[in-house]
């Protein structure tokens, strides 16, 4: 039987007047792939935003693996499990690739600040932990050949790719990928695709925002369609794509 991952209940957010997720439910099964689609301004990136502790919600609840999760800070929840990358790349580019993925290691047992002066031996030996992390992170995301590298010397597909190299390397079970097609040339999105498709099959789940509607329809199990902060819509693709409520959506009614 599958196991519930990631669940919104009733979520709602407001901003000032302006009600950006409006009673949104969603359950996500463990090891499949989710998108959730909608215009502009339709919440998308908001509801990553709540369910990663950057804003609490106004009401409702989320629960990851049955535990409540809103309300805890973002780092926490990102030590439980939950990554993400952004909309809009957010990497060092004067920084190295490797360290730009070390960046998104969380250090369990970390010895803080004095630890990290005196280079103790367990600092040494978590520090060789995190490179591996890190390495492993790249390997996935076909990227460790580049380590060495600046970040910014990557072509953009690669980049992107670095950000979710980035979000591998806390180990998450949950993966949050805002837009990560956007920008690509198909070459890309072919690539990009087969990877998101390689990190499901060693169990993660992935949630994603996206607005190719054909790297959607192809990539997921089911997909939630969102318009002024409200679930219009939600099933298979197949199901989704011959909803009126979704077609009135996108070409704006
Ligand atoms: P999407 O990702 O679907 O394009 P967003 O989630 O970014 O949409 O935004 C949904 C709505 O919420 C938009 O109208 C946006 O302007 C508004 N919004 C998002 N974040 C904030 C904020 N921190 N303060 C005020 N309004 C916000
Ligand atoms: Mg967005």
């Amino acid at each position: 039987m599958s196991k519930t991952i990631l669940e919104l209940d009733s979520v709602t957010i407001r901003f000032g007047g302006l009600t950006a997720v409006d009673s949104v439910d969603m359950k996500i099964e463990e090891g499949t792939i989710r998108a959730l689609i909608g215009p502009n301004g339709a919440g998308k990136s908001t509801i990553f935003n709540l369910i990663t502790g950057i804003y609490p919600p106004t009401a409702g609840e989320i629960r990851f693996l049955g535990n409540k999760i809103n309300g805890l800070k973002s780092h926490l929840i990102t030590e439980m499990g939950i990554a993400r990358t952004f909309q809009n790349i957010r990497l060092f580019g004067e920084m190295t690739v490797l360290d730009n993925v070390k960046i998104g290691t969380h250090c369990r047992t970390c010895s803080g600040f004095l630890g990290a002066l005196v280079r103790s031996p367990k600092v040494k030996a978590e520090e060789r932990t995190i490179t591996e992390t890190s390495m492993e992170a790249l390997k996935l995301m076909e990227l460790d050949h580049k380590a060495d590298e600046l970040a910014m010397n990557l072509p953009y597909g690669e980049q992107r790719r670095l950000e979710i190299a980035r979000a591998l390397a806390s180990r998450p079970k949950l993966i949050l990928l805002d837009e990560p097609a956007a920008g690509m040339n198909p070459q890309e999105k072919q690539t990009l695709m087969s990877m998101i498709r390689k990190i499901q099959a060693m169990g993660l789940t992935i949630f994603l925002v996206e607005h190719d509607m054909k790297f959607v329809m192809n990539l997921s199990d089911r997909i939630a369609v969102l318009d002024y902060g409200r679930k219009i819509a939600a099933g298979s693709p197949a199901e989704v794509q011959r909803d009126p409520a979704v077609i009135a959506a996108y070409l704006g009614k």
